[in-house]
């Protein structure tokens, strides 16, 4: 949950506080859901880790505490992890190091207009969106992870974690639908980018005007016209996107450099 005062924050930027956020949600609570880690999931767990150790676009506590969990985690001989062995880790790390993974959740471009709306699942989509940018930007960040195989490693990565951890099982259910029914297609870095906005974008057209919707901020095709002007074209009076432009908005808006570190541990 959010609580506290509102914090300002810019449309166009996008917020580390957001991303650590997620992080620390993702480890203190949606994992906790899981008393065991072992085999299948173990090894999704694994590859969540790795990705986000080598891909994260900013120095600091995040990265190095995921860098340590990720050859905790490689280390291990043992087929089954008791959850509270990762949470061991991670509250022993952030004793040692000084510095938290958030002691507390702070949504900033994530934030609901009241209890219960956006944060988390916000900050899931934020992360992945910026994983997709940075793998683009530096593709040999995943050399030597056992990742660098794979087609689409990000969305792959993604997908798996969702079907295996996510706590919204319909939104789960209908990820996977969608990445059956195309995401093998996504061979090349930029299609990566732009499979993952297009999917983000279906969802808010099916979600706009649900019990999900935030007034402050509602779900609508993304970027607005206000936000990037280029990405939108008309043809014979329908709206098009021009994908060129679209991909250029999406590495500016989630590339290392659009990252705000106000609201930050
Ligand atoms: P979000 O949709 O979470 O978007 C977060 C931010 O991303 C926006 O504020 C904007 O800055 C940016 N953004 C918006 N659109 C795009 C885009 N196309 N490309 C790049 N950036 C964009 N909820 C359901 O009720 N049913 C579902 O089936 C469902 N499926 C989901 C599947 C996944 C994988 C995830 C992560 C979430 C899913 N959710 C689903 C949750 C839902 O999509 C929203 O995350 C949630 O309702 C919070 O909405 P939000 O207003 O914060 O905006």
């Amino acid at each position: 949950g959010t609580s506290g005062p509102w914090r300002d924050f810019d449309r166009s930027q996008v917020y580390t506080a957001d991303l650590e956020s997620a992080l620390h949600y993702l480890l203190r609570v949606e994992l906790a859901a899981h008393g065991t880690l072992e085999g299948a999931e173990l090894k999704v767990f694994k590859d969540f880790v790795t990705l986000v150790a080598k891909l994260y676009p900013v120095g600091g506590s995040v990265v190095k505490l995921m860098e340590t969990l990720s050859d905790w985690l490689l280390g291990l001989p043992l087929q089954q992890i008791p959850y509270q062995a990762v949470l061991d880790l991670v509250d022993n790390k952030m004793k040692i190091s000084g510095v938290f993974l958030g002691a507390e959740l702070r949504w900033v471009g994530c934030q609901g207009s009241r209890l219960g709306l956006r944060g988390y699942p916000c900050s899931l989509w934020t992360l992945f969106h910026v994983l997709t940018v940075q793998h683009d930007a530096a593709p040999a960040a995943l050399d030597g992870s056992g990742l660098e195989g794979e087609a689409a490693p990000v969305l792959q990565v993604m997908r798996r974690y969702i079907r295996t951890f996510f706590g919204c099982k319909e939104c789960g259910r209908h990820f996977e639908q969608a990445a059956a029914a195309s995401m093998d297609q996504v061979t090349s870095r930029e299609d990566e980018v732009l499979w993952l906005w297009n999917q983000h974008n279906r969802v808010n057209t099916r979600l706009a005007g649900s019990l999900s919707d935030d007034p402050v901020s509602p779900k609508a095709p993304w970027p607005s016209p206000a936000l990037c002007p280029a990405c939108h074209e008309e043809s014979n009076g329908v709206h098009v996107w021009n994908h060129a432009n679209v991909l250029a908005f999406l590495r500016r808006h989630y590339g290392a450099s659009n990252l705000n570190p106000r609201y930050s541990l």
